[in-house]
């Protein structure tokens, strides 16, 4: 059998890699994710079709054997670079390889599963092929000791190609600045693994650690990971509390990664499950990104039980949210993106949280394609949290308000509307949405590193859950609710709204003569009809730079709206809309739908009706089932 041998550049480690298990996994990975959409469109467009290995050696100019060899050599000298921002290079014949694809030839090189627990440096400098400069290494050992660290050997392969997944995970000598609160805040009620923050929705934290540890954690500080992990017997003191409190309706089941604990998770989820007023269990899981194997192990355990749990609980109106969390376009793995969509496709929602990482994420175009691609195989996106926790050792992520804001307006501009995720501030106190539930309202007189944030919150909305609440770090305004004080630079001071200057306006009577007449009026005519550009076709209309919207009801000009979205390939959203009703327009809809399908940019066919609030007994149980069957409609 034949083999290649490398030895890698600054460990010294040795591997040898078979032929036939390389050719096997590269010519799979190419026939399943070689497309534009997962690789680039320049590099896309040149494994084109039919047989996509063989095409990208006739482009290399090589044969399987010197390809191969080239690619493993260059890897074998890989290695993360705080500095380097675009990550190592791997070039072929002038042709540069995405990382996406080099992880499958690490897979080979540097085979496995599970974690690792980093306790020196030296095994730190061995499992990333780095050389720690000597002046660095005490402190770096301290580093260490006093924030763990832990890395699954996926988080290995692809930190070995991008700088940006490395910041996250790898220590480093910065962590060792005391800047900032050694705690985190947890919730104005405990109780056990009870902790509470709002009055619906408390969460279970249900095991301690996590396969990796993010550097930016919030519980990243030794003491909280060496807390025991809580038993069954505790899980299920904890849900007797939920069964007794009938105003709480979520639950976020939490840690640590809670996946990582068989025994409570399931024991939470069926115990909840027999709780009625409970309606939604949420799953906090980063596994999708930087351990992803979990979800594949003993027959695709997590997979099978999650997609099953949340069948059983649709009966009687429940579900099964995953809340996962990713940071940068390069974390992104094949294993994640099927995940997801099996996830989505199962019925089990998924959306995506994002810390905002200074010189990782925060320009905003590494969320627009983070958030595309995301999107593209179903989770939905929810928050990005501005600054990321302000805990000691985290201060070289922390970014001032304002690149939050300047972020999000480059969002606004690339992302269609329903991609757009939430911006918001975990407060002490809880979350405020920027500038709709909270703002900044002043620079705090007392410390220059904090300022005030409005909240929506109140005393009397705490003690109603929490009777020992206190104000510790907030204080009520003259609104009366709280303000909570929070260490941040605001970076733009016209950010500071100060207090609200008018009284809310005056609460009008309902009238539903007045609301039937806006219905009338709103029903007229339901497309939006308003063209930031011209196309030149009369049904369709531009109303992003992401997003077209066609008129249905005009029955003309498929070929050439086709064609112009086509063209405009940052176009990922059509919405259908029709002068009159939209199911008089089903047929459209699906011709539509079918010829779509060989847009692969296009990740959304949304259909406008406004029927389905002023006039739902229009879907009937046909009409559901043929919309339904647009997502599985053949080409
Ligand atoms: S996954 Fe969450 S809890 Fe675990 S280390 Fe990362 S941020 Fe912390």
């Amino acid at each position: 059998m034949k083999t290649y041998s490398v030895r890698f550049s600054h460990s010294g480690n040795e591997a040898n890699i078979s032929h036939d298990a390389l050719r096997a996994a590269v010519v799979d990975f190419l026939e399943r994710w070689g497309t534009r959409f997962y690789l680039g469109p320049d590099f896309g467009t040149l494994l084109g079709h039919g047989d996509r290995f063989a095409n990208l050696l006739r482009a290399c100019g090589k044969d399987e054997a010197a390809f191969f060899q080239e690619v493993l050599h260059q890897l074998a000298q890989a290695h993360h670079q705080m500095d380097d921002q675009e990550g190592p290079e791997v070039r072929v014949s002038g042709i540069v390889l995405p990382k996406r694809l080099l992880l499958v030839f690490l897979e080979q090189m540097l085979p496995g599963d599970g974690f690792v627990a980093v306790r020196s440096v030296e095994q730190y400098a061995e499992l990333t092929n780095t050389v720690v400069p000597g002046e660095q290494r005490e402190d770096l050992q301290q580093v260490i000791d006093t924030y763990p660290v832990r890395l699954s050997r996926h988080v290995l392969r692809q930190s070995r190609l991008s700088r940006h997944v490395a910041y996250q995970f790898m220590p480093f000598v910065q962590e060792l600045d005391q800047t900032g609160l050694k705690n985190t805040w947890i919730g104005q009620f405990h109780q056990g693994l009870l902790e509470q923050m709002y009055q619906n929705r408390p969460i279970f934290v249900l095991h301690m650690s996590c396969p990796v540890y993010c550097r930016f954690c919030f519980r990243k500080h030794k003491d909280c990971r060496n807390l025991p992990a809580p038993t069954v017997e505790d899980v299920q003191k904890a849900v007797e509390h939920i069964a007794a409190s009938p105003q709480i309706k979520e639950i976020v089941l939490t840690g640590g990664e809670p996946l990582m604990n068989k025994a409570t998770l399931t024991t939470a989820v069926a115990g909840l499950a027999g709780i009625p007023h409970v309606q939604t269990i949420r799953i906090a899981s980063r596994c999708i990104s930087y351990y992803p194997s979990l979800f594949f192990a003993e027959n695709e355990f997590w997979l099978n039980y999650l997609i099953n749990q949340n069948r059983e609980l649709q009966k009687t109106n429940k579900k099964i949210e995953i809340a996962t969390h990713f940071i940068h376009p390069d974390e992104i793995s094949h294993y994640s993106l099927e995940i997801i969509s099996r996830l989505v496709k199962g019925g089990v929602g998924v959306y995506t949280q994002t810390p905002f990482l200074k010189d990782c994420n925060d320009t905003g175009a590494e969320l627009a394609e983070l958030y595309a691609q995301l999107r593209a195989v179903g989770s939905e996106l929810h928050y990005i949290y501005i600054p990321c926790s302000p805990i000691q050792g985290n201060n070289i992520y922390w970014t001032p308000i304002s690149a939050g804001h300047a972020a999000l307006a480059h969002l606004r501009g690339h992302l269609p509307d329903r991609a757009m995720p939430i911006l918001c501030t975990a407060t002490k106190i809880g979350k405020i949405d920027w500038n709709t539930s909270g703002w900044a309202v002043e620079q705090s007189g007392e410390e220059p590193d904090m300022i005030w944030i409005r909240t929506p919150y109140t005393e009397g909305y705490f003690k109603s859950f929490a009777p020992r609440f206190s104000l510790e770090k907030s204080r009520v305004n003259r609104e009366e609710t709280l303000d909570s004080r929070f260490m941040a630079q605001i970076g733009d001071e016209s950010l500071f709204f100060g207090h609200l200057s008018q009284s809310a306006p005056p609460v009008r009577d309902f009238d539903p003569e007045e609301l039937g007449r806006v219905q009338q009026l709103i029903c007229r005519d339901q497309r939006i009809r308003q063209s930031i550009v011209p196309t030149g076709i009369e049904a369709l209309q531009r109303v992003h730079r992401a997003q077209v919207e066609v008129d249905v009801s005009a029955n003309r000009g498929m070929d050439d709206i086709l064609e112009y979205i086509r063209a405009n390939p940052e176009i990922s959203d059509v919405v259908l809309a029709a002068e009159d009703k939209i199911l008089n327009h089903l047929s459209e809809v699906q011709a539509y739908a079918r010829a779509l399908r060989s847009l692969p940019q296009v990740t959304a066919l949304r259909v406008r009706s406004l029927m389905f609030a002023y006039e739902p007994e229009a879907f009937t149980d046909d009409v559901i089932a043929e919309l339904i069957a647009l997502n599985h409609l053949d080409p």
